[in-house]
């Protein structure tokens, strides 16, 4: 049975809930959602934050990861005192210290293809928040095959862009859009990364997850949207399947 709102959750969401797209019944939809989230960098930490404080009832974060000082601008999650300890178990300490409601897994390894697919089926939506292309691949060829909405991101030096991937509509996905990227895939210790730039997209991730899972679809499922952090400009890309796509097409 769903879990109902208790009198002191109603008025901790409040202004969620006199919001009429919102209101009781979408709120309690966050209470009793479980949202993956893969990677506590850059994005992951204000994702995280976000579906916890919003009042997501279920977040697993997974991260192998620990933290550094060059961390520190854009992972806020982290203070000086968590230099050394695993992100998952810093990130978990702060975010139930911010709602103490809601339940936080932890999983401070990473995981081969069949543990990631036990563990997305477990939860309603994933967000990828990631800082390579071959997690981002993985997590997308898992979460089709388990039929399970993700959104993606990702961010670098003062760009950054998501994708809903929504396989109950059968979407194109991220290893369709992927195609279009250059091989030469940099990493943000090589390239830099903009801590505002990195953060913004971060909280876009867990704006789009928020309203979906109270069934409000605000971005076109298989959309790429890209951020210029120089201009702070959005732009929208319609990006056809790949009809070749292992993942998302008909073999
Ligand atoms: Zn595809």
């Amino acid at each position: 049975m769903a879990d109902t709102l208790s009198y002191a959750q109603a008025m901790t969401y409040n202004r969620h809930i006199v919001l009429p797209q919102i209101d009781l019944s979408g709120q309690e939809a966050l209470l009793n959602a479980q949202v993956l989230v893969i990677g506590m960098g850059g994005l992951g930490c204000p994702a995280a934050q976000l579906l916890c404080t919003s009042g997501v009832g279920k977040i697993t974060l997974v991260d192998d990861d620990i933290v550094a000082s060059s961390n520190l601008p854009r992972q806020w999650l982290y203070s000086h005192a968590q230099v050394g300890q695993y992100k998952v178990h810093a990130a978990r300490d702060r975010l139930h210290a911010l709602n103490p409601d809601c339940r936080i897994s932890v999983i401070s390894q990473r995981l081969n293809d069949e543990d990631l697919a036990a563990l997305i089926q477990q939860h309603d939506m994933v967000l990828d928040c990631t800082d390579n292309p071959a997690s981002r691949l993985q997590i997308n060829a898992q979460c089709y095959q388990q039929q399970r909405v993700l959104v993606s991101a990702a961010s670098i030096r003062f760009e950054g862009q998501l994708q809903v991937v929504d396989p109950r509509q059968q979407s194109p996905c991220y290893q369709c859009v992927s195609r279009l990227f250059s091989a030469q895939a940099l990493s943000c210790n090589e390239a830099g990364i903009f801590a505002p730039v990195v953060s913004a997209i971060g909280t876009q991730q867990a704006h789009i997850a928020l309203l979906m899972l109270m069934g409000i679809e605000v971005l076109p499922p298989g959309q790429l949207m890209t951020y210029d952090g120089l201009s702070l400009t959005w732009q929208s890309f319609s990006v056809p399947a790949d009809p070749q796509c292992p993942v998302c097409q008909p073999q």
